[in-house]
């Protein structure tokens, strides 16, 4: 039987323990210090887009594989996980842009999606009535993607990985991390100590005090991730599109339109933009700064000026936990059996079925 503990619940942490105990002779617990899915994963947008330019391209069959894994626990579970099939429109500003969202369309098309890509940049007010085209060189038009909801869907992992055996202690804040001679041997936390052959960090944001529990260096920062939810005094009548440009993007929020600045976009040198800040200090609500409604205010201008004259009616703020080339941490550490599935940066949730089964495959394997 191997022992495994998992550190978080949030899309990464349920994902992998559903996968787990897919897997005979496996006991798995989960420690979350707050609620199921309540860190980063609740404040993401969930967007899960076949184009995007924040992945090389290595990983678009791994966009492909969770777009559709999440489809199917949208249709298993009934619509619990409430994704809503939005479709996607990537303009492109720039030459480069155009060259990457139609290498993207091809690859799309022949993994059975439909997806084409506008030539006409005027064409692309079909699918967006209130964008501004001007000086758009075209743009791609993915119509099988859209986004979910994160936490319900570490909700449902978590349910399915508790029907298969899976023990989830929340309100459990992981203290310590035991090792004997360079190798785990278990965990301290506020509910007790356990012993396990097999410690994960899926502590998102939270993973550098985490590894340093290990005493590991994770070469992990921060960058914030802020949000503002608009409101149109006048209802939008058409369905707002998941919409982005290289630096920010938007999609719909029931009524309202959900704004966020790409992490592709964050600059490692700002101290206002890149850090390593404490989650714990984060709230629900609240907490975006003047820079951010100047930035996103200019891009509005430009793009949708019909969302200038909206109402703010929500905002807040997010750590997203990034290494410096903005690929997840995923493997080993110099501590045996001490595991990481951490740095997601901005795609943390499409990543997290595959994070799930490639970890799994790891573990189960060893
Ligand atoms: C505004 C915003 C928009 C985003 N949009 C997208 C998007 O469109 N698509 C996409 O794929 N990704 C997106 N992301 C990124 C995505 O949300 C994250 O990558 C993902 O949620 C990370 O999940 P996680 O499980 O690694 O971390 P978290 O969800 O942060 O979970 C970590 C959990 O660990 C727990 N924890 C921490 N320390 C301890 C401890 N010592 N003991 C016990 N428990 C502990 C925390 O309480 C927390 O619940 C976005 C992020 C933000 C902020």
């Amino acid at each position: 039987m191997k022992r495994i503990g998992i550190i978080g619940a949030g899309i990464i942490g349920t994902a992998l323990a559903y996968h787990l105990t897919k897997c005979d002779d496996v006991d798995v617990i989960v420690f979350e210090k707050n609620q199921i899915g309540s860190g980063t994963t609740a404040k993401s947008a969930g967007t899960l887009c076949l184009i995007d330019d924040s992945l090389p391209y290595e990983f678009f069959k791994q966009r492909v594989t969770c777009l559709n894994t999440y489809k199917k626990m949208n249709d298993d579970t009934h619509g619990e996980s409430e994704f809503i099939k939005s479709g996607t429109l990537v303009v492109s500003p720039t030459k480069a842009e155009m060259k990457r969202a139609k290498l993207h369309v091809e690859a799309s098309q022949l993994a059975g999606f439909n997806a084409k890509f506008i030539e006409d940049p005027e064409g692309l007010v079909k699918y967006l009535p209130d964008l501004n085209s001007e000086g758009l060189l075209g743009g791609a038009w993915t119509p099988d993607d859209g986004y979910n909801n994160p936490t319900a869907a570490s909700l449902i992992y978590a349910r399915w990985a508790r029907e298969q055996g899976a023990k989830f202690i929340t309100h459990a804040n992981v203290n310590g991390i035991q090792t004997k001679d360079g190798v785990v041997t278990g965990i301290q936390s506020s509910k007790g100590d356990y012993e396990f052959d097999t410690v994960v960090c899926a502590a998102g944001p939270w993973s550098n005090k985490v590894g340093a529990l290990a005493g590991i260096d994770l070469p992990l920062v921060h960058t914030k991730a802020e949000v503002f939810i608009l409101k149109t005094t006048e209802p939008l009548d058409y369905e707002f599109p998941i919409l982005k440009y290289p630096n920010w993007y938007a999609r719909s929020e029931g009524r309202a339109v959900f704004v966020c600045k790409s992490h592709m976009a964050m600059d490692y040198g700002k101290a206002i933009e890149t850090g390593i800040w404490d989650p714990d200090e984060l709230s629900l609500s609240g907490g975006t700064e003047e820079y951010f409604f100047d930035f996103l205010t200019d891009r509005l201008a430009e793009s949708v000026p019909k969302l200038l004259d909206a109402e703010l009616v929500n905002d807040w703020l997010g750590y997203r936990s990034v290494t410096l080339d903005k690929l997840p941490i995923v493997g080993e550490s110099d501590v045996e059996g001490f595991l990481i599935a951490t740095g997601m940066s901005g795609n943390g949730v499409i990543l997290a079925p595959d994070t799930g089964r490639i970890l799994t495959n790891y573990i189960m394997n060893d």
